[in-house]
């Protein structure tokens, strides 16, 4: 218990993806205040197989890491040997589904969802495990299985809320079948260890389609948004929080909201609501502070957002799409051959800037932010891959300030739920984001002195480097 208790548990480094539950069924993920699941009786109390439990756990890394672990997934993958942060991949792209309304209907160019309908429609699956509207009250939205394309199609967008996925392999594995799941990288990493030692869960679960996350945000998230926009938290009834405004760039998109206000059901539209603003890192799960799994190194196919200007231009939405199995590139690329998706192959370092945000957080400046929480005593696991780059002291303090926001947001929440007034929040929360806008200021208004230094200092370093070398040739 001691190594999964300083590791795991002690840290807030359990995920509360619900794949405990797989190995020992009286776990079960509850939804905490803090709008987290957190596996009841996971305490020094508990008796239960822990060791197993650690191996399963995106932070106790006893049967490997995401790159171990996807060595032996994707072993002939043409990029393999490069370990880079993009992960053993054969193809990179942008584009979108073209056919249907999945392009409509998504978050960005609908290819999660075309990917899920064809494994059904060519019965290589049975059913699909992804994050959908609940059924029942509770939760907003709950890992279920859709058994139809409609269902599937029903499913899409992309949920900025929690998900546990602990009823769904009970079910699953009840029913039989095999079946494909959707997952941000820390769950589909989790997933793999659950197979590495359950292989039954393998054949159960031949493919992960992977989301790139910039974050997970907790409950409170979507409930803060919706008394942000006149809905009382207790009467949030649907949300949408990818919603494609026409003529709009594509990252500029709104969030509609749908409750019950003195009695009369109401929808809001919100595109500039300061909570929506990710920068600050509010509502963010402890875990996303420690993943360094940035674009979903175990899943078979990875689709995300290509936040680049030639493509958020077009409202419709466009995915950025990393294939690593051979199965599913050769689906989305002979689709795209047929024309039913369009794709562009893009380089690494496009598919990079699509996600620039993601790339500092998750691994150009992951060190900065453990090193200030090494130096307060919190325990931070070892970098799996540390970046090269060195985190200038204006970033450092982005970094700080930022984590700092992120923690003051769910204990400012709670009070303000505490006393029925969202301005309590917003109270709470004014000088940690003070501190962090001023930070960024600084960092942008220092940014354009200093790269132009910079160069100056390289073009100086090469010049003596050929005075040297003219010096020694004359002398010789
Ligand atoms: C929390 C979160 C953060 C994200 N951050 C980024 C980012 O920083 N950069 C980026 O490029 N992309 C990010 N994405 C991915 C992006 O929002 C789109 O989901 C992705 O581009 C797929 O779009 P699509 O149109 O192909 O999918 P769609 O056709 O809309 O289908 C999405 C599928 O994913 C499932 N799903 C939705 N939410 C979840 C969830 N939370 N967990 C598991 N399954 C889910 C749906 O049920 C559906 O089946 C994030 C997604 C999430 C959920």
């Amino acid at each position: 218990m001691d190594e999964f208790r300083r590791q795991v548990l002690d840290p807030n480094l359990d995920i509360g993806s619900g794949i405990y539950s797989a190995i020992d069924p009286n776990l079960q993920p509850r939804l905490n205040q803090r709008g987290e699941y957190e596996h009841e009786g996971l305490d020094s109390t508990y008796r239960g197989p822990v060791e197993l439990l650690h191996q399963v756990s995106a932070f106790g890394g006893g049967l490997g890491r995401e790159d171990e672990v996807a060595a032996e997934l994707f072993p002939d993958a043409p990029s393999a040997g490069q370990n880079t942060v993009l992960g053993r991949h054969r193809g990179l792209y942008a584009g979108y589904v073209n056919e249907g309304d999945y392009r409509t209907n998504g978050s960005s160019g609908g290819l999660a969802t075309w990917v899920l309908v064809e494994l059904l429609e060519t019965k290589a699956i049975d059913g699909v495990i992804h994050l959908k509207a609940s059924a029942g009250t509770g939760p907003l939205f709950e890992y279920r299985i859709s058994r139809t394309p409609d269902e599937t199609r029903q499913g899409a967008k992309s949920r900025y809320y929690p998900g546990q996925l602990a009823n769904v392999l009970a079910e699953a594995a009840e029913l039989g079948g095999r079946y494909a799941v959707t997952a941000i990288p820390s769950f589909a990493y989790e997933l793999r260890l659950l197979q590495q030692l359950r292989p039954e869960y393998a054949e159960r679960i031949p493919y992960i389609i992977g989301l790139i996350c910039g974050h997970q945000k907790t409950a409170n998230y979507a409930l803060q948004l919706a008394w942000r926009a006149g809905i009382h938290p207790e009467d949030l009834e649907e949300i949408d929080f990818r919603k494609k405004i026409p003529g709009r760039p594509s990252n500029k998109y709104a969030t509609e909201l749908r409750g019950n206000v003195n009695g009369q059901v109401v929808t809001a539209e919100a595109t500039e609501l300061f909570g929506m603003d990710w920068g600050l890192g509010m509502f963010k799960a402890n875990f996303s502070d420690f993943t360094e799994d940035a674009f979903n190194e175990t899943a078979d196919i990875v689709l995300g957002d290509a936040w680049l200007p030639q493509y958020t231009a077009d409202s419709r939405g466009t995915n950025v799409v990393i294939t690593r199995s051979a199965e599913l590139h050769d689906l989305v690329t002979s689709a795209s051959q047929r024309g039913r998706l369009k794709l562009e192959i893009i380089s690494p370092k496009l598919m990079m800037q699509s996600q620039t945000g993601l790339m500092r957080q998750n691994f150009q400046e992951v060190s900065a932010r453990y090193n200030y929480l090494a130096k307060r005593g919190e325990y931070v696991p070892a970098i799996r891959r540390p970046s090269r780059k060195r985190v200038s002291m204006l970033r450092r303090r982005i970094q700080i300030e930022r984590l700092r926001t992120s923690r003051v947001s769910h204990d400012a929440w709670l009070l303000a739920v505490r006393a029925d007034d969202l301005a309590a929040f917003d109270r709470r929360m004014e000088a940690p984001i003070e501190r962090y806008r001023r930070a960024q200021r600084t960092e942008r208004r220092l940014r354009k002195p200093r790269e132009a230094l910079g160069r100056l200092w390289r073009k100086l370093q090469s010049r003596s480097a050929l005075i040297a070398a003219s010096i020694r040739g004359a002398r010789s």
